[in-house]
């Protein structure tokens, strides 16, 4: 028997149950497509492709290694996977389970084709939907989720395949160049993709930070987090495994991403939508909006995520808070301009992750508290007491003494003029 495997957002072999499945057909074809519904839209952001190269690049040699490969198409996936059908004989295909509404089309696209369709957890934890509220589908309020999450057992993790045999007669195909893929800027510091890489850095934080995580997370400078994100956003790394290395307050952070999973789920419409279409007017005032994409706004802490987001296509979590609020609360700025720019460079830009952030931020999601709001002054004062995060990324300030760093315009005029750095584009008193 053949089967297909078709890979999405689940680029590793270990810990993979959509592959395991696939594995027990004598033959298997492990497919990707470049889907060019994808590579047309915005969503494609050059920093994701290039992780991604990199990501397929580490896929096709752990496939390789097991005496099978990676079989590369661009186009349509369901057209593809049709058409690889026809060829080798195949009547099985299998994939991860991923409820985005991109992802419910295509499953329902391959659903057409007459061949049997199987779908498997390991893009999150626990997967949407097997965790529901007493009269819901879904969680609206992320406590009570939590505490589900955590009483709820966990699958086994699924071994990775010994060997892999693909049918005679299927062409691999190149992995294409990143320019043939995508033109717009890279930022200039990028890790690398795979699940070679995720592993390492995995490996290296279990060792290393993890244990001081509760206390570190929030710490600016100290940037001690797991900077596992790209890697979860990719499947490079199993959040399941992860989540079973780990625990307290790291474990907490995975069943967000779950919770924003299963919201996003629930929710198609998640990223574009004000649940609360009263609550707030917002302005599409160019300037600001501008001053804030550009990490010129005048304001150091906010100016130093928008830098960091830049230059390495990745933001601390604490930075995204108060880079989210100043544009929305400071600025009055509607939240799905922050939205799109952040997708434009994140490497770990995901639309539930992203867009659940960002309404909960917004205060325009489910959220119990719409009112938060945070003063980007005294969240410096309190994660970059120092100013190290700001040296970091705002190079004009470097020299600038901690007293004066995060409001250099209380700086003696002489000194403040000498800074080629700009004044604040609003008052924050
Ligand atoms: P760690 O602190 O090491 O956390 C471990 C993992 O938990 C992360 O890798 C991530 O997968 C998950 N996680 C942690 N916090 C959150 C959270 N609030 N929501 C969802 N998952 C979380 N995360 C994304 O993965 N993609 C996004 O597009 C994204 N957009 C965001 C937008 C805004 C406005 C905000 C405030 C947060 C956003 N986040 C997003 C969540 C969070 O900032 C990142 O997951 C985190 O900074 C990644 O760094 P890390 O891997 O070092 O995190």
């Amino acid at each position: 028997s053949v089967s297909i495997m078709l890979f999405t957002r689940d680029l590793r072999v270990r810990d993979n149950p959509a592959l395991a499945a696939a594995c027990r057909a004598e033959r298997v074809v492990p497919l990707f497509v470049f889907d060019d519904a994808i590579l047309g839209g915005r969503f494609a952001a050059p920093n994701r492709v290039r992780f991604l190269l990199d990501a397929l690049d580490d896929l096709r040699g752990s496939l390789r290694g097991r005496g099978g490969d990676l079989v590369v198409r661009r186009g349509d996936p369901v057209a593809h996977v049709a058409r690889i059908a026809a060829e080798t004989g195949a009547r099985a295909v299998t994939l991860a389970d991923e409820r985005s509404a991109f992802a419910a089309r295509r499953l329902a696209a391959l659903r057409e084709l007459p061949l049997e369709v199987s779908v498997h957890p390991g893009i999150t934890v626990v997967p949407p939907g097997a965790l529901t509220p007493s009269g819901g589908d879904h969680y609206h309020v992320f406590s009570p989720y939590w505490r589900a999450w955590e009483a709820a057992r966990w699958r086994p993790v699924a071994d990775p395949p010994a060997s892999i045999r693909l049918p005679d007669r299927v062409e691999p195909g190149p992995l294409p160049d990143l320019r043939d893929l995508t033109t717009g800027p890279l930022s200039p510091r990028l890790p690398r993709g795979g699940e070679h890489a995720g592993r390492e850095r995995m490996a290296a934080w279990l060792r290393g930070d993890a244990a001081a995580y509760e206390q570190a997370q929030d710490d600016l400078a100290a940037d001690r987090t797991s900077r596992l994100s790209p890697y979860l956003k990719f499947g490079c790394v199993s959040p399941l495994e992860l989540a079973e290395a780990t625990g307290g307050a790291y474990r907490r952070q995975l069943a967000w991403r779950d919770f924003h999973h299963q919201v996003a789920a629930a929710f198609p419409d998640l990223p574009r939508r004000d649940y609360r279409p009263r609550a707030r007017r917002w302005n599409r005032e160019q300037d600001a909006l501008d001053a804030w994409c550009d990490g010129r706004t005048g304001v150091p802490i906010v100016d130093a995520g928008m830098r960091q987001l830049h230059r390495e296509g990745f933001m601390h979590n604490r930075a995204r808070l108060i880079t989210a609020s100043f544009l929305t609360r400071n600025l009055g700025v509607d939240w799905r301009e922050g939205l799109a720019h952040f997708g434009d460079w994140l490497l770990d830009g995901d639309i539930a992750d992203n867009a659940g952030n960002w309404q909960w931020v917004a205060g325009t999601g489910n959220d119990t508290r719409p009112n938060r709001v945070m003063n980007p002054l005294r969240q410096a004062a309190r994660h970059d007491p120092n100013g190290g995060y700001v040296r970091t990324y705002v190079p004009e300030l470097a020299a600038v003494p901690a007293p004066h760093i995060h409001h250099p315009w209380t700086l003696p005029d002489a000194v403040r003029r000498s800074l080629d750095y700009p004044p604040p584009i609003v008052n924050l008193g």
